[in-house]
């Protein structure tokens, strides 16, 4: 007999999920977690992240108050006001993920743990249990590339816990996290310089509503340095950082902050001596079943480098607890994943962007919505929304949905389920607009 039915390493989106689900359907489980009850989302990731993005917007809102009649007295950011309460409602989602374990008797360890074979798990306590099957849900972390005086550069593990705002930052990357903390630090006022080493920023998302995120970014006041490649960073006595790249001048800031994507977790996790085997990004190689080169363990969520989006890493830790410990066996649908970057003007996709549909299916009609949206307009905001449909030729079913503005993710999960049914243009076409609304755009699209 072992120690456990199920043992989960990680207490992240996925593992939680897991455990939790196995555990509800009677099996005994045993999870540890070196850090925090919650992992990446939830402490150093995207609620945190999507308050602070909130926070931001009243800069905005602020300023726009004035055109709707507001007497507004001049605006002052307090960093450590925020910062302090998004990390204690932080403090405060940890508690409802231990509690949500502890109240289906799930043991939480909190300490390390790594693969001590197929079948056991070694804590850093000293303990070796025993479990019938594994499963490694330690996530990702931030790649920091091996340069001089990479240690003067913060992750995105640190921005939460800043001492103070920083006067100047430059923020390294073109993805989701350095666009996304281009626009928050920007909206706190500070002077943002995004780094990129080519000129293609949040590759895979469709060019025009990238460019329109571009464009409105540069009016902002966010500085782009493009096809410029990192070489050391110096700290200078002030505590300020000076950056020298090769396509671009040094750079002088506060903080530089390093978003060049997430690497999985397997360093001392003893793949090697379990015999899991492990593909050339670090990632744990899985089948669709969410199992490694071991039968008895399994992987779910960013450490196997599949989709790295909290939802996705749901989906596959309650698969994997339906499939082994519930009696249904299901397999994630990777069809039709909705996403989103919370820049500012937030900006949203699903499916297919105009450019893979037209290289996959050839015939191909694009719709597109290009509007100010009306608050924008009484507040004399000059910040045009994109909405784009993009429709197979052959049959007029709605391939992609892609938007950038106000709320469009918002907007978007909705629109998704149509995507997802695979409905058609003439279906958007029937439906009666909402008036007045932005979402209207997309039932308008002629
Ligand atoms: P991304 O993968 O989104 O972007 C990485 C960026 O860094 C790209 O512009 C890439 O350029 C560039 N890059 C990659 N390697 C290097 C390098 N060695 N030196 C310089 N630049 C480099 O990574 P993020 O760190 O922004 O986010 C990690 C992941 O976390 C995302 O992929 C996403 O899955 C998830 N995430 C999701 C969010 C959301 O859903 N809203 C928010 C935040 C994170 P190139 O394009 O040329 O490769």
């Amino acid at each position: 007999m072992a120690d456990y039915d199920l043992f989960v390493i990680g207490a992240g989106s996925g593992g939680v999920r897991a455990a939790r689900v196995a555990a509800a359907h009677g099996a005994k489980v045993g999870i540890a977690e070196e850090h925090k009850v919650g992992g990446t989302c939830v402490v150093r990731g995207c609620i945190p992240k999507k308050l602070l993005v909130y926070g931001a917007h009243f800069a905005e809102d602020i300023d726009d108050a004035a055109m709707f009649g507001w007497d507004v007295p001049e605006k002052r950011f307090d960093w450590a006001v925020l910062r302090d309460n998004v990390l204690a409602e932080v403090a405060r989602l940890e508690g409802a993920y231990t509690d949500t374990l502890t109240n289906h008797d799930v043991e939480i360890f909190h300490e390390r743990a790594e693969l001590a074979g197929p079948s056991s798990v070694r804590l850093a306590s000293g303990r070796t249990v025993s479990a019938g099957k594994i499963l490694i849900a330690t996530g990702a972390r931030p790649l920091m590339p091996e340069i001089p005086g990479i240690e003067h550069a913060i992750s995105s593990n640190e921005v939460f816990h800043l001492e103070k705002l920083p006067r100047r930052i430059v923020i390294v990357g073109g993805g989701y996290i350095a666009n996304e903390f281009a626009g928050i630090f920007h909206q706190f006022g500070c002077q943002v310089t995004l780094v990129n080493r080519s000129d293609v920023i949040l590759r895979g998302y469709d060019q025009q509503i990238v460019d329109r995120l571009l464009q409105i970014s540069i009016k902002k006041g966010i500085h782009f340095e493009f096809n410029a490649t990192f070489e050391r960073i110096e700290a200078k006595a002030d505590g300020s950082r000076s950056s020298t790249m090769t396509g671009c001048e040094d750079l002088e800031s506060d903080q530089v902050l390093f978003a060049v994507g997430r690497r999985p977790n397997v360093e001392g996790l003893g793949c090697d001596a379990a015999g899991v085997a492990v593909g050339e990004k670090g990632e744990i190689k899985v089948d669709d079943d969410n199992c490694t080169s071991v039968p008895s363990i399994f992987a779910v969520g960013d450490v196997t480098n599949r989709v790295q989006l909290t939802p996705v890493a749901i989906r596959e830790g309650q698969a994997f607890a339906d499939t082994h410990f519930g009696g249904k066996p299901t397999l994630v649908d990777y069809g039709c994943i909705p996403s989103a970057v919370f820049s500012h003007p937030p900006l949203a996709a699903v499916g297919m962007t105009e450019g893979q549909a037209r290289n996959k299916l050839g015939s191909v009609k694009a719709y597109i919505s290009d509007f100010r949206p009306l608050k924008n307009v009484l507040a004399g905001r000059n910040e045009r929304s994109l909405y784009k449909l993009v429709v197979d030729g052959h049959n007029d079913r709605i391939v992609g949905v892609h938007m950038i503005g106000p709320d469009a993710p918002e907007i978007l999960q909705a629109a998704a389920i149509a995507v997802k049914a695979r409905l058609k243009k003439s279906d958007f076409d029937s439906v009666v607009a909402l008036h007045p609304t932005m979402a209207e755009e997309l039932v308008l699209m002629r």
